[in-house]
């Protein structure tokens, strides 16, 4: 059997509970070494094997997982974030249903749930955004047309935008060409929830100059919106005049939202 499990955004105990307990009884565990932090793998039992897929090609990370599989061992792959976030997993998953070889998948916390968190922000303010964008600019590899980030920035929801503070410059164009204020609030999350962690608040006028300032060139997420700034309005669930299925508020009227 083989577990795709999520490991978090870096803090050891932010894997998960069914994670972990994964972790410590895996007879093989290859890990994606550039972002998974090494520390989740002190639980691995002892003759555990490891293996860093930051080297590997896809087929020898499925030749490994094969072998173990004819041993009748236990595989985790362990994957940084949630796994189906810029995983990479389905084309692993794919492989192993050709050969037959059974497989789960362990969601994770993301790590664009942890930069929220370290930002004490919330990415669905009511009248501010009801939307969350994830998406990445366009590097080696390609982006749907339909998906620049111009256009997407044209509908002013929440961008989580990972993968890109390589190219954060030309982010920038695109974000303004997409008709996105130079003054509205932007954010650098680097490696979030590990102990180096930095959080960076700015405008997008300025994402590349702080980025250059702060010598951050990979690990990070940059957030676009007003979701970073002070105006917002209540929820509705929580309003006193609200009713809903569970309460029944001040004025009455139950609506169905
Ligand atoms: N599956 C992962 C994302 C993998 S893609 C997840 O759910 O988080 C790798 C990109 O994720 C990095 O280039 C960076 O943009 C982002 N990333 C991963 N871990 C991060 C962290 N702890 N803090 C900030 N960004 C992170």
């Amino acid at each position: 059997m083989v577990y795709f499990v999520g490991a978090g955004p870096g803090a050891p105990d932010l894997i998960t509970l069914r994670g972990d307990k994964l972790l410590r009884c895996a007879d093989m565990i290859i890990y994606a070494g550039s972002l998974v932090n090494p520390a989740l793998l002190d639980v691995a039992k002892p003759g555990c094997e490891l293996y860093d897929s930051a080297g590997m090609t896809l087929e020898q990370v499925i030749e490994k997982m094969l072998a173990t599989e004819q041993k009748d061992k236990m595989t985790v792959r362990l994957h940084t974030g949630d796994p189906s976030i810029y995983g990479a997993i389905r084309e692993q998953m794919d492989e192993l249903d050709k050969c037959g070889i059974s497989f789960e998948v362990v969601p994770g916390v993301s790590s664009m749930n942890a930069a929220a968190a370290a930002l004490n922000a919330e990415y669905t303010l009511p009248g501010v955004s009801q939307s969350v964008i994830v998406t990445r600019i366009e590097g080696r590899t390609p982006v749907p047309e339909l998906e620049d980030i111009a256009s997407l920035a044209v509908h002013r929801a929440t961008m989580v935008i990972f993968l890109s503070t390589g190219l954060i410059k030309n982010l920038t164009e695109k974000l303004l060409n997409g008709g996105v204020s130079p003054d509205c609030p932007a954010a650098i999350v680097y490696k979030a929830s590990w102990p180096e962690e930095k959080i960076i608040r700015t405008t997008v006028s300025n994402l590349a100059y702080v980025a250059k300032r702060e010598g951050i060139e990979n690990t990070a997420l940059i957030l676009i919106g007003e979701f970073l700034g002070n105006e917002y309005k209540r929820s509705k669930l929580y309003h006193a005049g609200f009713s809903h299925g569970y309460r029944r508020g001040l004025e009455g009227e139950t609506d169905g939202t």
